[in-house]
């Protein structure tokens, strides 16, 4: 028997064509498969779900999320593995989302795109589309890992940033290498891989949407700071800090981020380098900073640390110590212990 693949189609440019005065809107899933004939004889059976409304990848929400790890979900026992054909403007948050919510996840889920649109001859999306059905069907290894394929790499998901709005090569993993690489074969890296879960999936489907991100820059002034920190039912914030996870030493900036902390705000430090890890006390920068009680998350992406900080407070917002506590370490291999 084969294998067998669900697609779940949520948009992007992979499936868009141009209106009359050139803008690319999303188009019908039937139009992507006749793009691809090569599908027809592939060793692999396929089926697809299309999301009520296909979308531009800069209209995901947390909610759309919830709509694609449910179609995922219902369908979990039927399938080898799902390939979720995504924008890739916010590719990387989907799947480090889908990654928190799926636990136990003893399936590949790979979420895929393009640079341009399947219709046009160019187009990345062919390869993409195929290696990504072809990772999600192997018998020869199980990824049970939520992950991007993008120009001939499979990256783990929750550790992948979009890094180009130009290049076929959109996707990177700085802090950690790719799953695979496909070439005439594909290679994979299964020592990579996180470890097929003995127990049984559980998705799990909160998310608090009372989070922010502050990105720190020189120059950057109190009004600015503290009008972020002061906004109404603000639970957590992620503080983009320079290099090794370090922010200004100025009274006012650490006095503003203390009174966040004590009114119950959970603060998370996370470095604005694309490689490398925060790590607090390394200098005098961020001594102040890890006193006061912000919590360090080592080498995660801004795209992970975000999701993970909604998913945790969606599901303990009863016990800001566990949320802390669980920021600081890896629930998915979406950072380095
Ligand atoms: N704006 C598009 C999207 O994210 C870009 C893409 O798919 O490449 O939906």
């Amino acid at each position: 028997m084969n294998n067998k693949v669900l697609i779940v189609y949520t948009g992007g440019t992979i499936g868009m064509v141009q209106d009359e005065n050139g803008s690319l809107h999303p188009f019908a899933l039937d139009r992507i498969i006749d793009a691809v004939p090569q599908l027809k004889h592939c060793r692999y059976d396929i089926d697809s779900v299309t999301l009520d409304n296909i979308i531009d990848s800069s209209n995901m929400t947390p909610s759309l999320w919830v709509d694609i790890a449910e179609i995922i979900e219902r369908h979990y026992d039927q399938y080898d593995g799902f390939v979720v054909l995504h924008g890739t403007d916010t590719m990387a948050y989907t799947a480090s989302a889908l990654s928190f919510m799926f636990k136990n996840l003893g399936k590949p889920i790979v979420l895929t795109g393009s640079q341009l649109p399947l219709g046009m001859l160019r187009s990345d999306g062919r390869e993409n589309i195929i290696c990504a059905l072809e990772v999600a069907s192997c018998r020869l290894a199980t990824i049970p890992e939520v992950c991007i394929f993008f120009e001939s790499h499979l990256y783990r998901g929750n550790r992948s940033t979009k890094i180009s709005a130009e290049n076929f090569d959109a996707f990177e993993t700085y802090n950690y290498p790719s799953l695979a690489k496909a070439g005439i074969n594909i290679t994979f890296k299964e020592h990579l891989f996180l470890p097929m879960p003995k127990d049984k999936l559980l998705v799990r489907k909160v998310f608090d949407r009372r989070v922010a991100i502050l990105k720190l820059f020189p120059g950057i002034t109190e009004p600015v700071v503290r009008a972020l920190l002061s906004t109404p039912d603000l639970q957590g914030v992620v503080l983009e800090t320079y290099g090794s996870g370090n922010a200004p030493t100025d009274a006012w900036f650490i006095d503003a981020l203390d009174d966040a902390i004590r009114r119950g705000i959970i603060v998370l430090n996370v470095t604005q380098c694309k490689a490398g890890a925060v790590k607090m006390r390394q200098y005098a920068a961020s001594c102040d900073l890890d006193r006061i009680g912000v919590v360090g998350a080592g080498d995660i992406t801004i795209e992970a640390a975000i999701t993970k900080l909604m998913y945790l407070l969606g599901h303990y917002s009863d016990d800001k110590e566990h949320v802390k506590l669980r920021l600081g370490q890896s629930l998915r291999g979406e950072l380095s212990e």
